[in-house]
């Protein structure tokens, strides 16, 4: 079922969460409890991140540099097609411009309406050095607005390849990203929104959200959003802050604010970050119900035990 099916379907706002498939090497066996504790709180919807392979660049003795890739990081599709298949819950896999070609984006859109997935989030990714030669006629998606473009036209049953034998149409649901603090290579808010209008054009039918830890930056930007005449569901995007070591991380990585009563209470008790985060996201998402948000989406990444607290006392 599509994302906008279940978020126009249920009888209160749905909860969804996003994993990470573990590292090339990982084991399988703690994403499959992560996955059984998650499946619990029957979740509509479940998003599995998507990464381009990252490279260095060393320099030898001898001076040359010399370009090596340093992690791969499979598992998008396998983790998809057992969440679909053998948890029943609809999966949505994230897709990359980064690091992929087209022809690969279309094969990997053929694997997906093979297993039965409807859902699929399109991003652009982070440059992690990855950047592919293309050859022999192969073609790139720079912006997430032409990946957006390219399963629109998939939808459509135009394939790269225009003579291809049972291009039959996709029906994919396509998210993408917003940014409520603005993506940090937007000059500034209003453009950054222009650009997610553009997203929706090209055939986005919902948005989710970067984390944010204050509510008045997704109220600005939903507001901002619709007057620039964006009317899709707007999924607001949550993180549990679950260790000190956070307060530095998560703006360095994801460019969002930690509000000083939050920060000053971690680190007052860095024993009990996880409690304090808890009761943080408690506070955002009863507040958020409240203003009618049309769902909560939760970036669990790798561990229930903060999401399993926070579900234990939230009452949507
Ligand atoms: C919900 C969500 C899920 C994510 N999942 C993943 C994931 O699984 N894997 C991963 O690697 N990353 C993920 N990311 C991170 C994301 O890849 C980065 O934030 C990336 O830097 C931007 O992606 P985007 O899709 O928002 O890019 P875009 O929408 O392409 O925007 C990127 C920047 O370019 C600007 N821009 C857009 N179009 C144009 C244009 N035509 N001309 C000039 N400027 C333009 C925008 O304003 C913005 O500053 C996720 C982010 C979100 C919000």
């Amino acid at each position: 079922m599509r994302v906008t099916e279940h978020l126009a379907h249920a009888a209160q706002p749905p909860i969804s969460f996003e994993i990470i498939p573990p590292l090339r090497g990982g084991n399988v066996q703690g994403l499959l409890s992560l996955i059984d504790d998650l499946v619990r709180f029957q979740p509509p919807f479940i998003d599995i991140t998507s990464h381009a392979a990252e490279v260095i660049y060393e320099e030898s003795q001898d001076g040359t540099i010399h370009r090596r890739v340093k992690r791969k990081r499979p598992g998008t599709l396998g983790v998809c097609a057992l969440l679909q298949n053998k948890y029943h819950v609809d999966a949505v896999p994230h897709i990359l411009c980064q690091g992929f070609t087209r022809e690969e984006t279309e094969d990997f859109l053929i694997e997906l309406r093979y297993l039965g997935i409807d859902n699929v989030l399109a991003v652009r990714g982070d440059d992690s050095g990855f950047a592919k030669p293309l050859q022999y006629g192969r073609s790139a998606n720079r912006y997430a607005s032409d990946l957006v473009a390219q399963i629109t036209s998939m939808n459509k049953g135009r394939y790269l390849e225009a003579e291809l034998l049972d291009a039959q149409p996709t029906s994919f649901c396509i998210g993408v990203g917003g940014y409520p603090e603005k993506h940090f290579e937007a000059p500034n808010l209003e453009i950054d929104v222009r650009r997610v209008k553009e997203k929706v054009d090209a055939g986005a039918d919902y948005v989710v959200t970067q984390m944010f830890f204050d509510n008045r930056y997704y109220f600005r930007f939903v507001e901002l959003c619709r007057e620039h005449g964006i009317e899709v569901p707007i999924i607001p995007g949550l993180k549990i802050l679950t260790a000190e070591r956070q307060l530095s991380s998560i703006p360095r990585t994801f460019y969002v604010d930690i509000p000083e009563e939050l920060a000053d209470a971690a680190l007052a008790d860095p024993a009990h970050v996880v409690d304090i985060g808890v009761e943080w996201a408690l506070k955002q998402s009863e507040e958020l119900l409240a203003h009618g948000v049309p769902s909560l989406h939760f970036y669990v990444m790798q561990s229930a035990a903060a999401i399993k607290k926070l579900m234990a006392k939230l009452k949507p």
